[in-house]
């Protein structure tokens, strides 16, 4: 220990980095993590998942009183009106007080905050300030940030990232939000909900990368009917910021004649990409690979020994609960413990109303492998869905049709997120749907939706 100040330095206090330190240093490790930002919690905390969050909450609790949502179960509201200005307060609060609690745990657990940007030197030595710090391990976990696109120039005014539109100062007549991904469809359902026409222009011919077929096209038709414009197979030729907002040129993908879009704000929200601009890769002889992330084995090493890489900056979906399972295991590795991630079932949450959420192969992967039943069951049909008057929505089951092995299951309805918790953990548990239909699940909950699409893999769901 003599020659090091530490036994592990985690570069960056993200939910990958300020996990791997706090994990470290519970299992008696010395450790110290350097994070440039002034408050701890990465993207996520910070700008990312909580902000999203408190905006959507609150925004969705608006647009029940105003539309009459609400009056319809009974509860009768007057003069709604929204107070944006609250509502960033109240943003602003849930950021800090997580922020600080992190703040909390590093004290508790005696893990160091080294102020400032990390720069690698040597594979045991960091550069922070004008400090030079000394550690056996390296944590890389330097997160992402959002992708740009050369011809639509983020000012954060009227052309904004994920950053400057949870910061909106008034709600924008019209939205233009470029990519129909995760962020697009999240942070656009906030600014629909609060009163702006939003209009999504996607590249591909359908939004939801990487979801499963049906649940893209179902979820589709509900933003359409929720009022968004859904401009698919669209490429953006151009964008310009004129005096009432911003014109921008857009171009069918597969060529032919541009037309014009006006905006009054535009979001680019079209990917994000890893944090590694002066981290002092080159001194370690570490490059990236063809996505311009860090290239590790299962065990989360990267080609230099003692320097290991967790959470956005490596490969695998750029979630929050993946990069903190990933900081566990690394430094349970790094402390001689099996740490394990099964990167096969990690969920994923769309939190749009309803939410939209699934874990492991869609139906077109399972197929690929194998051949596969299907079990699918309307929200329409689950007793407490339909009695809230969330009827929108499926849950659909894929399992292997030799074994029955759950591969996948997909979930559109109003606390997706949360029922998909219990997909991912049969199926940590190697679950077959018989499993799932066979376990006893509390009436009346939406839950019930998945046991009966479990039930409908093998036909025999009770309620359609
Ligand atoms: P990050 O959270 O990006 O943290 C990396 C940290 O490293 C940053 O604080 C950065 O300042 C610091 N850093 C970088 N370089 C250096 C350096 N050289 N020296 C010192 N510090 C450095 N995921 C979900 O799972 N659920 C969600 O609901 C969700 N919502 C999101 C909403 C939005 C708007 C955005 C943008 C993202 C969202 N995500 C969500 C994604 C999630 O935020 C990321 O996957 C997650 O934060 C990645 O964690 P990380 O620790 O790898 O990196
Ligand atoms: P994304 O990859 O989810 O979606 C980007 C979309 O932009 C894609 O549909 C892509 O086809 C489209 N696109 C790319 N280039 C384009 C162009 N030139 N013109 C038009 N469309 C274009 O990326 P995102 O929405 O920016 O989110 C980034 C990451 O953040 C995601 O990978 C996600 O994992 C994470 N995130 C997660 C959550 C969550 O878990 N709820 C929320 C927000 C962000």
């Amino acid at each position: 220990m003599a020659e090091h100040d530490f036994d592990v330095l985690v570069i960056g206090a993200g939910p990958g980095g300020y996990v791997a330190a706090i994990r470290a240093a519970q299992l008696g490790l010395k450790t110290a993590c350097v994070e440039s930002r002034e408050t701890l919690g990465g993207t996520c905390l910070n700008v990312g998942c909580i902000p999203s969050k408190a905006l959507l909450h609150a925004s969705e609790l608006y647009e029940e009183a105003r539309s009459g949502a609400l009056a319809k179960l009974g509860v009768k509201t007057q003069g709604v009106s929204l107070d944006l200005e609250a509502v960033h307060r109240h943003r602003n609060e849930a950021i800090d007080g997580l922020t600080a609690g992190i703040q909390f745990l590093f004290k508790k657990n005696k893990v160091e905050w080294l102020r400032g940007a990390a720069q690698l030197l040597r594979p045991d030595a960091v550069k922070v300030g004008d400090q030079v710090v000394r550690a056996k391990n390296i944590i890389i976990a330097t997160g992402s940030s959002p992708a740009a696109l050369a011809n639509v120039p983020i000012d954060q005014t009227m052309i904004v990232d994920s950053t400057g539109a949870l910061e909106l100062a008034a709600v924008p007549e019209h939205l233009v939000v470029i990519g129909g991904g995760v962020i697009g469809l999240e942070l656009g359902s906030v600014w629909r909900r609060l009163g702006a026409r939003v209009t999504v222009v996607e590249y591909a011919d359908q939004i939801l990368p990487g979801m499963d077929g049906d649940v893209r096209a179902e979820a589709a038709k509900i933003f359409k009917r929720q009022g968004m414009t859904l401009m698919t197979g669209v490429k953006v030729a151009g964008a310009q910021v004129e005096a009432a907002g911003v014109a921008l040129m857009l171009e069918p993908a597969a060529g032919g004649a541009a037309t014009r879009l006006e905006a009054d704000r535009v979001l680019v929200s079209v990917g994000r990409k890893a944090n590694v601009e002066g981290l002092g890769l080159e001194a370690l002889g570490l490059s990236l690979n063809a996505q311009g992330r860090l290239d590790v084995d299962h065990q989360f090493k990267t080609a230099v020994p003692g320097v290991w890489a967790i959470g956005d900056v490596i490969a695998g979906p750029m979630l929050a609960h993946k990069a903190e399972d990933e900081g566990v295991a690394v430094a349970e590795i790094i402390a001689g413990l099996p740490g394990l991630v099964n990167h096969e079932v990690i969920p994923s949450v769309v939190y749009t109303t309803p939410e939209i959420a699934g874990v492991g192969l869609t139906e077109d992967q399972a197929k690929a492998r194998g051949a596969v039943k299907v079990g699918k069951f309307p929200m329409l049909a689950n007793s407490r869905a339909k009695t809230n008057k969330e009827p929108e929505g499926f849950v659909k089951v894929i399992a292997d049709a030799a074994s029955d092995q759950v591969l996948g299951v997909w979930i559109i309805a109003h606390p997706a997120g949360t029922m998909i918790a219990q997909a991912a953990q049969a199926m940590e548990f190697g679950a077959t749907s018989e499993d799932i239909a066979y376990t006893c699940h509390a009436h009346p909950t939406h839950s019930e939706a998945v046991k009966e699409a479990a039930m409908s893999v093998r036909g025999k769901a009770i309620h359609v």
